[in-house]
């Protein structure tokens, strides 16, 4: 169980899962550059809380903006959306009658992805919700804009011990407050701190050096 002063950011955890690098950038040295990726993405999620705080759709209560939070995990940070669906084997609510089901439901600018990080970060999200609520939640939902899709997702034991093990090793690099070196990849070319973190211009191992010595050679 983590203390209230050690908890970290729910969000980082995508950025870890981006790359180690990005996320100690942001979240240990207290970088950010925005970028126009960034920058709608933010527009996108304050439309996403402005919005009434809470709204009432016959069986459907969905909330905007609800601050989450997991003394295991030790990370807090706000939902978008939680619809909560009345469901027996939900939980009661403050000022409804019966049962309700949250269900987590996460805003992303554009579409679905190959990697995990946007799953993590909802699944983190619903985590935080069953240590609060003290239930049980089956899947939530991320919401791309580019394609005005929802894509469902399985809260698996699988993604759920991924959600543990990255929340662990946050918490460790955040405590040495280590910045890893750069690993240039795929990701570079998409990633809103590249200018920041100059992956060109990082210097290169004692053995990259000799290969590269040794393939001018050839
Ligand atoms: S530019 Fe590449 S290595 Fe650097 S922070 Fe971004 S993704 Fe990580």
């Amino acid at each position: 169980m983590y203390s209230d002063e050690e908890f970290l950011a729910l969000s980082g955890i995508q950025h870890f899962a981006f790359c180690r690098r990005q996320w100690a950038l942001i979240h240990v040295e207290r970088r950010w550059q925005e970028n126009y990726l960034t920058a709608s993405g933010q527009m996108m999620h304050q439309r996403a809380h402005d919005e009434e705080i809470r709204e009432r759709r016959g069986t459907l209560l969905i909330v905007r903006g609800l601050f989450v939070r997991s003394s295991e995990l030790g990370l807090s940070g706000v939902c978008d959306i939680v619809e909560f669906h009345q469901d027996e084997r939900g939980v009661s609510l403050f000022g409804e009658d019966g049962a309700w089901m949250p269900v987590p439901i996460e805003y992303k600018r554009g579409k679905s992805k190959s990697g995990e990080c946007d799953r993590l970060q909802v699944c983190a999200q619903a985590m935080c919700l069953e240590e609060m609520l003290g239930c049980d939640i089956a899947s939530g939902f991320l919401f791309y804009k580019q394609t005005q899709s929802r894509e469902p997702v399985a809260f698996t034991e699988e993604l759920r011990d991924s959600v543990r093990k990255l929340s662990a090793e946050m918490h460790d690099l955040f405590r040495k407050g280590h910045v890893p070196r750069v690993r240039k990849g795929k990701a570079c070319s998409a990633c809103s701190l590249r200018d920041e973190c100059l992956p060109s211009l990082q210097p290169r191992s004692a053995t990259s050096y000799i290969d590269a010595a040794l393939e001018a050679w050839k």
